[in-house]
């Protein structure tokens, strides 16, 4: 498909998706946003480090062709808008994709561009492995007992953009119907904002983490949910994933209930066990009991939350990666944002945009590039050669700027 200011690549194949499965060309056309604030300097050295690992794994068999693509600030200056429709086709068309962190501009009326993306090309797991790699500083006695993954439902829950000022017609008339209808009293001063969670949206997402735990010989599925509370919706998530469970999975899975009554506590070989935490405790538990963690499935918020918190034990966003996933399409980004007051200076740690890039690697099946990228990176952070937020916290490390970090990791593919 012609694109009108896109520059599409001369050589390179599309990637496609046949009878439910990926076929990636040996020259896959893969679109980029670089990103506003920090991320022309995270994806350059990242570009650089993934371009190096695959050289380095498959010789001339295979190379990505990269294509930029648009969005935010410099999208604003080529079109006029923040996210053109042909970026969004062109991520379509190329199934796979990989951006830089975007700015939400201020203003009334604009949603966060991260969250129109990943509602309108329906990404709905934002799946966030997060574990350790040795060297990295981390406040805890024991990071290296964390390795998790997250599969935060995307699309719903306080996310799906239905909430009314204060004081505006709407909010107003919402108070008076639930009054009226249902006898309910609402603060007439009060913002409102819906909370939908439904039993399609929850049994994809709850799909997508099985199929996943199943595939990586993963043991626990825990569902994340303040259930106890929110009855009709996080209680409601929770049943349903337990219903998915117990439909589709029923040779694979089993809950806490029968492990305990029949099996004595010991999980037999080959099931994974699937149960639930209500978030708070989750949250303790995760600090307390990390290493009984596997995949967990989560409502949106509950999700952002977490995936945070996760990856602050483990040294920080700056080492945290993401993945939106839908059925077909794969976007892939750094977790953390445009941190504007590095922006341009070549400082910022490229680690999370990094291994976003090792999961797309690992979408597309050359694991062997992703497994490389990995390795290099933990040998780099033990050599001590950093960027400023690891150096402030290790004794006695140099201190790189963000694309001497992808070089030095480069050195040790
Ligand atoms: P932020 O950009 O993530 O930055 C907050 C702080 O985190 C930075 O000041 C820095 O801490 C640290 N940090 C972030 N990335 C780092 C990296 N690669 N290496 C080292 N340190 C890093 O959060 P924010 O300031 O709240 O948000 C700024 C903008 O980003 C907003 O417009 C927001 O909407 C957007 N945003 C975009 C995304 C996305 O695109 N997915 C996600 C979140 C936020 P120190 O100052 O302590 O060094």
């Amino acid at each position: 498909m012609p694109y009108d200011k896109i520059n599409q690549p001369v050589t390179g194949k599309k990637i496609t998706f046949e009878n439910s499965k990926i076929q990636v060309p040996s020259n896959p056309i893969i679109p980029f946003i670089e990103g506003d604030g920090i991320g022309p300097d995270i994806w350059k050295a990242t570009k650089y480090v993934i371009d190096a690992a695959v050289e380095k794994a498959y010789a001339s068999e295979k190379k990505i062709e990269w294509m930029e693509i648009y969005a935010g600030e410099k999208a604003n200056e080529l079109y006029g808008e923040y996210l053109p429709d042909e970026t969004i086709n062109a991520i379509r068309d190329h199934i796979v994709a990989i951006k830089g962190p975007l700015t939400t501009p201020i203003g009334g009326g604009f949603r966060s561009l991260n969250v129109t993306l990943r509602r309108v090309m329906d990404l709905y797991a934002c799946i966030r492995p997060v574990k350790y790699y040795k060297g990295v500083p981390s406040p805890v006695k024991n990071p290296e007992k964390m390795n998790i993954v997250i599969f935060r439902e995307n699309t719903e829950d306080v996310y799906s953009g239905i909430e009314w000022q204060e004081g505006s017609d709407e909010a107003a008339a919402i108070i008076k119907f639930v009054k009226e209808k249902f006898g309910k009293e609402i603060r007439s001063d009060s913002g409102i904002g819906l909370k939908p969670i439904s039993v399609f949206g929850t049994k994809r997402l709850v799909r997508k983490a099985i199929e996943y735990a199943i595939a990586k010989g993963r043991k626990t599925l825990t569902l994340v949910h303040k259930g106890n509370i929110m009855k009709y919706t996080e209680g409601a998530f929770r049943d349903w994933g337990y219903e998915l469970a117990a439909e589709e999975f029923g040779n694979e899975t089993l809950t806490e209930k029968a492990l305990w009554d029949d099996h004595d506590g010991n999980l037999p070989d080959g099931k994974i066990l699937v149960n639930d935490r209500i978030a708070d405790s989750m949250f303790q538990q995760i600090l307390t009991r990390t290493e009984d963690y596997e995949v967990a499935a989560m409502p949106n918020l509950n999700g952002d939350y977490l995936s945070d918190a996760c990856a602050a034990q483990v040294g920080g966003l700056g080492m945290a990666p993401g993945a939106n996933i839908g059925d077909e399409i794969g976007l892939f980004e750094a977790t953390h944002g445009t941190a504007p007051k590095y922006a341009n200076k070549n400082m910022v740690n490229p680690g999370s945009l990094i291994l976003s890039g090792v999961l797309m690697l690992n979408y597309l099946k050359w694991t062997e590039a992703g497994e490389m990228i990995e390795s290099a990176l933990e040998k780099t952070i033990l050599q001590k050669r950093v960027t400023y937020d690891l150096e402030r916290q290790m004794e006695g490390a140099v201190k790189l700027g963000t694309f001497e970090f992808a070089e030095a990791l480069t050195d040790n593919l």
